[in-house]
C-alpha cells in the first residue's frame, strides 16, 4: 500500500513546506508519516497539534537541540523508512539557505540509499522517489505542483499551532505561506499550490539485480 514519509529538520517545516499536500493525501486515503530531526518540549507539543490537523498517521519526534551531525541521524531516518515503508519521501531541497535544511536533504538521500540494502537489512525497502519542498526561499525550477486549493486552510491551521515560531518577524511565516501558495497556484492554474523538485534515489550500489532493466521504455 502506498504511503508517504515526510522528513524535516524542525517542527513547523512540515506545515510551511507541505502542509496542504500532507492533508490532501491523507484525505485521499494515502497515509502520511512525519519524522522530525530536532525538537524540544514546547515545540514537540506544537508539532503534535499541527500534525493532528494535517491528519498525520505516525509522528516521530526528537529532542535533539540542533543538528549534531553523526550517523545516528541517518540511522533514525532509516528506521522510519523501514517501519513505515513509504512509496515516496518528502524532505527539504538542497538549495535551501538554511544549513539544517541542506543537511537534512543530504541525510535523507543517504538514508534512502542505505535502507535499500538487502545485504544489510532483512526488511530492506526501496523508496521510489524523493520530493524536495521549499520553505523560506523558492525553488527556481520546480518539477511538479500539487493543487492544495481545498486543503490550504489545514496547512495554515497547522502552521498557526507552532505558536513559539509564528509570532517571529511580524508573522512572516504566515504571510509567506499565504503568498507563496498563491504564486504557485498561479503557475499551476489553480488557487493555491505547493511546489517540489523530484530526486531519483540511488539504490544499494551497483550490485543488485533490482537495479537492472530489460529495456528503457
Ligand atoms: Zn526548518
Amino acid at each position: 500500500m502506498d504511503s508517504i514519509l515526510v522528513v524535516v529538520a524542525h517542527p513547523d517545516d512540515e506545515s510551511l513546506g507541505a502542509g496542504g499536500t500532507i492533508r490532501k493525501h491523507g484525505d485521499l486515503g494515502i497515509p502520511v508519516d512525519v519524522h522530525c530531526m530536532t525538537g524540544n518540549e514546547i515545540r514537540n507539543e506544537e508539532m503534535k497539534e499541527a500534525c493532528g490537523i494535517l491528519g498525520v498517521r505516525n509522528l516521530f519526534l526528537s529532542d535533539r537541540d540542533d543538528f549534531a551531525i553523526d550517523p545516528s541521524l541517518r540511522n533514525e531516518v532509516v528506521g522510519a523508512i523501514l517501519k513505515t515503508r513509504p512509496t515516496i519521501v518528502i524532505t527539504h531541497f538542497s538549495g535551501d539557505y538554511n544549513i539544517n535544511h541542506q543537511q537534512c536533504a543530504q541525510i535523507v538521500f543517504d538514508a534512502v540509499e542505505w535502507a535499500s540494502h538487502t545485504t544489510i537489512f532483512d526488511d530492506a525497502h526501496r523508496v521510489q522517489r524523493i520530493y524536495n519542498m521549499e520553505i523560506n526561499n523558492l525553488i527556481s525550477r520546480p518539477h511538479v505542483y500539487v493543487d492544495i486549493t481545498d486543503t490550504y486552510k489545514y496547512g495554515l491551521g497547522a502552521l498557526k499551532k507552532h505558536k513559539s515560531q509564528i509570532m517571529k518577524a511580524d508573522f512572516f511565516y504566515e504571510k509567506l505561506y499565504d503568498t507563496r501558495t498563491r504564486l504557485r497556484g498561479a503557475q499551476a492554474k489553480c488557487d493555491r499550490a505547493e511546489a517540489f523538485t523530484i530526486t531519483q534515489p540511488e539504490h544499494a550500489g551497483p550490485f543488485y539485480r533490482e537495479n537492472s532493466v530489460e529495456r528503457l521504455i
